[in-house]
């Protein structure tokens, strides 16, 4: 088992959601917490305050990480702050589902550009400082739609199903330098990305999900941190967190 105290970690897309809670279960666990946003500073600040209250250690920065200059600027920051980075958890997505004929070339290179370059982006530039650490963690929030497909994310699918590309080939590529590369396959769980489905849809996906619930985004955060804690002889490998939707 790795002794993460102390330890430096970057949740891209940390303000809210899924991202939020691996944060907070990271910094309850002595881990210090870079919280990226984009957009949603209010959320970031009062996350950052929520772990400092809780005796934690956290700090924000902005960047879109879909821009490869931005992304580097952040790891820049996060070293800059801390002088090291042990984990580098890329969180950040966004869907734009449409059916693929009326999905617009824009809807396409937003999905593609925010779920999956920003993976290569944050990734490019933590590398170095990953492989200088003694137990290095790459998770990379993929999703069942990556691997199930789902009507009307022809994108979103894409981009999902290529972070378990880019995970696999990376794991291979680092797994002798005991940097370990993995990704969480998440269900349908209960965050504003679920809850933006309309409630009719939402209804007939829990039908069929076998725990006839939808996760929470604290089981996503313990996966990641199983993955960092325990997980030194885990790599390219998918986490199915999923309530038996998908096996
Ligand atoms: P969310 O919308 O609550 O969180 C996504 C976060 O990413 C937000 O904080 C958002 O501001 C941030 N973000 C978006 N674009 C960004 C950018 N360009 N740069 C930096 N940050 C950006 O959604 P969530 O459900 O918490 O999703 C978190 C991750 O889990 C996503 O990658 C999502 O695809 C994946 N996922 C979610 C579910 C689910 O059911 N909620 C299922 C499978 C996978």
């Amino acid at each position: 088992m790795v002794n993460i105290e102390g330890k430096v970690a970057l949740v891209t897309g940390g303000s809210k959601g899924i991202g939020a809670s691996i944060c907070k279960v990271l910094a309850s666990e002595g881990v210090k917490v870079v919280i990226n946003y984009n957009s949603s500073k209010e959320s970031a600040q009062s996350l950052v305050d929520e772990i400092k209250n809780n005796g934690g250690e956290a700090d924000l920065f902005q960047c879109d990480v879909s821009e490869i200059e931005e992304a580097k600027v952040l790891v820049e920051n996060t070293i800059n702050k801390y002088g090291r980075l042990d984990f580098l958890i890329n969180n950040a997505g966004i869907t734009r589902d449409r059916s693929f004929r009326k999905l617009l070339h824009e809807d396409w290179n937003k999905v593609i550009a925010v779920n999956l370059s920003s993976v290569y982006n944050t990734t490019n530039s933590a590398l170095p400082h990953l492989l200088n650490s003694e137990c290095g963690r790459i998770i990379n929030i993929s999703s069942i739609i990556g691997q199930s497909g789902g009507f009307g994310q022809t994108n979103y699918a894409a981009a999902k199903a290529g972070i378990i590309g880019f995970t696999k080939s990376l794991a291979l590529e680092l797994a002798k330098t005991g940097v370990t590369v993995n990704s969480i396959c998440p269900g349908f769980i209960e965050t504003k990305m679920v809850l933006d489905i309309p409630e009719e849809i939402r209804d007939q996906i829990k039908n069929k999900i076998p725990q006839k619930r939808f996760g929470k985004p604290e089981e996503i955060a313990k996966g990641v941190l199983y993955l960092i804690k325990d997980g030194d002889y885990i790599t390219g490998q998918q986490l199915n967190i999923n309530g038996g939707l998908y096996m």
